[in-house]
């Protein structure tokens, strides 16, 4: 079955609200075997919603609206439908009676345009709504499903879950499983993956570039369970055969989190001290829940006296090499090193821009200085981008690099 989302709202279109309905009803779609085709959003604008309608009954199976069910004078989806499809508005007295009993359960009296909720299109089934008045509407129209859903999130949200779903839930089972990976570009992923994904003909195969790394996506549909597992995991092992160096999870887990695991395990703290990304590498650590059993400081040490005074790094090396240099990140992260009790330490130095200090120093020019009892290495990274760019691949790199080396 395929399927148009239509999202009415002049607020959806100016910029107001943030169409967050289209992106959970498609994510409800596709867990349940439903092909997503087309989002559309239009106006509140009668004329623009019907030839939205006329367009989507051209093109897809299923229609689900979302938003325009309410009871004031802009909320025309349910008319706009009726007219379009030639099915008047009947009152509906069940419906009547649950907006009634919704006002009296909060002791208020119901507004009369509230009525104009209880009609549907004739021959047409009505979704309840538990959290609020306006009913959703469910059409069969000759082959075609048209589904309204309500605008407010939440009442949207439990109205698909609860019975819009179920009303057209396809028969097929439906796996996924993600790869995520980081350190390769998506293009040249695909270039890497081209002969794996053109002659794939049961699982689809997609990359989806997310900020610094890229998740591959494998999804199946079939009605045997066991082949629908058995086709995805031929797929899965010949994209893990080809690229493994770059695979950090298969769990869907950020890179952070990812690292945190491996230092939980292997029951190591560690301490970050970092100039160029101000704080960011312990920000998106800090994020991760329980992460006070693996991490014992991060400070940021921006000026040459802080990386003096806090790392004992000195002055002559900073003079000589300057502070963004290969020697300054390992010489901060050996001194963070030795005034913690961490198992290893890692530090960053770089010129995030969007001007470099130093005439001889590019833009993007970043180390990262990994420090333990076992080894002290750095790595030289140069990276593209704004300012803040420059920052988050940084951290995304020095993540990756203290992964790399624990595994
Ligand atoms: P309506 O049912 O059109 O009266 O919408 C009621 C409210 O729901 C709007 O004012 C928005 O705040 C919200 N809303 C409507 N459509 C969407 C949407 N597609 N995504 C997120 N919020 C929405
Ligand atoms: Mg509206």
């Amino acid at each position: 079955m395929k399927a148009e989302i239509i999202s009415v709202g002049t607020e959806l279109i100016l910029g107001n609200t943030l169409n967050t309905n289209a992106h959970y009803i498609s994510q409800g779609l596709t867990e349940n075997g439903i092909e997503v085709l087309f989002h559309t959003s239009v106006l509140d604008d009668n004329k623009l919603l019907k030839s939205v309608i006329n367009i989507a009954l051209d093109r897809v199976d299923l229609l689900i609206f979302t938003g325009g069910l309410g009871p004031t004078g802009d909320d025309m989806t349910k008319e706009i439908i009726s007219e379009t499809l030639n099915l008047p508005l009947v009152l509906n007295l069940e419906i009547e009676k649950n907006i009634e009993n919704y006002f009296r359960k909060s002791h208020r009296t119901m507004p009369k345009n509230n009525i104009k909720q209880a009609y549907i299109p004739k021959d047409s089934k009505y979704l309840k709504n538990d959290i609020g008045t306006a009913p959703g509407v469910y059409i069969e129209y000759n082959d075609k499903i048209i589904i309204l859903l309500p605008g407010p999130p939440q009442e949207m949200k439990t109205m698909l879950d609860n019975y819009a779903i179920p009303l057209i839930k396809q028969e097929d089972i439906i796996k996924t499983k993600t790869i995520n990976t980081v350190g390769i570009g998506e293009s040249q992923l695909e270039m890497e993956l081209k002969d794996i994904i053109e002659n794939e003909t049961n699982v689809n195969i997609a990359t989806y570039a997310k900020m610094g790394n890229v998740d591959i996506r494998l999804v199946n549909k079939g009605k045997s369970e066991e082949k629908v597992d058995a086709e995805l995991d031929r797929v899965l092992k010949s994209i893990e055969d080809r690229i493994s160096e770059y695979i950090y999870s298969h769990e869907n887990l950020s890179i952070e989190e990812t690292l945190f695991n491996i230092l939980k395990e292997k029951n190591m703290k560690i301490a970050f001290c970092e100039s160029c990304t101000g704080g960011l590498i312990t920000s998106k650590f800090t994020k991760i829940p329980g992460v006070s059993q693996v991490l014992d400081r991060g400070i940021v040490t921006y000026s040459n006296d802080s990386k003096i005074e806090e790392l004992s790094v000195s002055k002559s090396l900073i003079d000589k090499y300057g502070a963004v240099s290969e020697e300054v990140a390992l010489a901060m992260a050996k001194g963070l090193l030795e005034k913690t009790n961490t198992d290893i330490c890692l530090s960053t130095t770089g010129i995030a821009g969007p001007t470099s200090g130093r005439e001889t120093q590019p833009i993007g020019l970043v180390y990262i200085g990994i420090a333990s009892k076992e080894q002290a290495f750095v790595k030289k990274l140069m990276l593209s981008g704004d300012r803040e760019t420059i920052q988050n691949r940084a951290s995304i790199k020095a993540f990756d690099e203290l992964r790399k080396i624990l595994k």
